[in-house]
């Protein structure tokens, strides 16, 4: 398998290449040159197992082909529980490190890169942009991997508190910034840092954004396994709601569609953000300025993955009949987090609960199944869940164990800033 770009200018390149790159040279995203057909149900079983099924035809021909097992034991070692919440699926992606779904991510590509750049002599320093989740998943996944650097972005005071702890009570090679300015400032100065000559002479600079093919191949493996399980019980297609931000997690749901699992319906739910839901709406592609929520994490104006999205769908009459995007209000995030506490007993974090409160909008266009995919644990967000609720979230194990947090460093939301600061 090979990773052409979306913009049709640069080599195609290798599995190995592609995450060691980041962004295509031509500045744009990679993607798998096609996506293969699955076999049919790679069965049950532990994600690790079921996932290098579904992976294998990603990694042929590539030098990590025979280490996809290893990478998988070691990156995937945590559950993933679909649990019922009333009629609908809730699929838990939150039991990792870091308590978010991008410890999937993050935890993959840090076990492949480490594993690719076995023999390589320069440093790797690693750029990630974070709206919240990301920076921590990726800092602790590449923390203490000798010969790796993490150069942290995040909005200074966008993050919650517990995320801001994730990602600056680091020590040694990890490294936070906090910028003055947007996620959308923070993934653009990545962007531009990536390109940057002096910074390339120092070490080999490689992005953990969703940007990052790496990111997208492992997240599509529990969207399929809990497709093809549903689809055993009760027969017929799974319909996914997906807390979307930057695009990539649904983007990876759209892979596995596209591959033959038994997916129906693919709903993105944004907050306030409405730059997707307006795209399929007017038909006119317009990134808007980031507004302020409290999903704080889906707050992003500019999503990246809709370049992969128009790729695959390039014409908005197609997008529309494959995808449905929808847009919800804080009030409604706050109603679907008291609602479910109230009467089904669950906890629900600010994103996951967005995807709740889109279900009325989007359940009409198909029967069966519906499952929202739980992004975070509500751990993360005690100041916005715990008034909702009359009570403090219940703790995960990984939160409880954070240091204090650090002073980060603050910088303008210019590349320049970023390129003094890390150079
Ligand atoms: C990152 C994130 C999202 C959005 O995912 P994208 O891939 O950026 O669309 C949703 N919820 C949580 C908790 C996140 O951390």
């Amino acid at each position: 398998m090979r990773y052409a770009s979306t913009r049709g200018g640069a080599a195609l390149a290798s599995l190995s290449e592609a995450l060691a790159a980041g962004l295509a040279p031509d500045g744009g995203l990679y993607m798998p040159e096609r996506l293969p057909a699955l076999a049919g149900d790679p069965g049950e079983g532990r994600l690790a197992s079921v996932a290098t099924i579904l992976l294998a035809p990603f990694f042929d021909g590539d030098a990590l082909a025979g280490e996809l097992g290893a990478i998988l034991d070691e990156a995937f070692d945590f559950p993933v529980p679909l649990v019922a919440m009333g009629e609908i699926g809730v699929l838990e992606l939150f039991h990792g490190p870091t308590a978010a779904f991008k410890d999937f991510g993050a935890r993959f590509l840090a076990a492949s890169l480490m594993r690719a750049r076995r023999r390589a002599t320069r440093q790797l320093h690693v750029l990630v942009a974070t709206s919240g989740d990301t920076g921590g998943a990726v800092a602790a996944a590449f923390h203490r991997r000798p010969g790796a650097r993490v150069s942290v972005l995040y909005p200074k005071g966008m993050v919650s508190p517990t995320q801001e702890r994730q990602l600056t009570s680091w020590d040694g090679d990890v490294a936070a910034y906090a910028v003055h300015g947007t996620f959308d400032d923070c993934q653009r100065m990545v962007k531009a840092a990536l390109c940057n000559a002096a910074l390339r002479a120092q070490a080999d600079l490689s992005s953990a954004n969703s940007i990052n093919i790496g990111r997208l191949l492992p997240q599509m493996t529990y969207f399929a396994a809990a497709a093809f399980a549903v689809s055993r019980v009760e027969g017929g297609r799974a319909n996914f709601v997906i807390p979307s931000g930057n695009l990539g997690h649904a983007t990876a749901c759209v892979f596995a569609r596209e591959m033959g699992a038994p997916i129906g319906e693919i709903a993105l739910a944004h907050n306030a953000n409405r730059t997707m839901p307006d795209y399929l709406e007017s038909g006119v592609w317009r990134p808007r300025p980031t507004v302020r929520t409290i999903a704080s994490a889906m707050d992003v104006g500019d999503p990246s993955n809709t370049e992969r999205l128009r790729f695959l769908y390039p014409d908005v009459a197609t997008a529309r009949s494959k995808l449905a995007a929808c847009s919800v209000d804080d009030d409604a995030i706050r109603r679907a987090v008291r609602e479910a506490w109230e009467e089904h007993g669950r906890q629900l974090c600010p994103h996951t609960a967005a995807g709740v409160a889109a279900l009325g909008q989007v359940r009409s266009r198909a029967p069966g199944r519906w499952i929202v995919a739980a992004t975070a644990h509500p751990a993360k967000f005690p100041e916005i869940i715990a008034p909702l609720i009359g009570r403090e979230p219940e703790p995960h194990p990984a939160l409880a164990a954070l240091g204090p947090a650090r002073r980060p460093r603050e910088i303008a939301a210019t590349p320049a800033a970023l390129v003094e600061a890390i150079g």
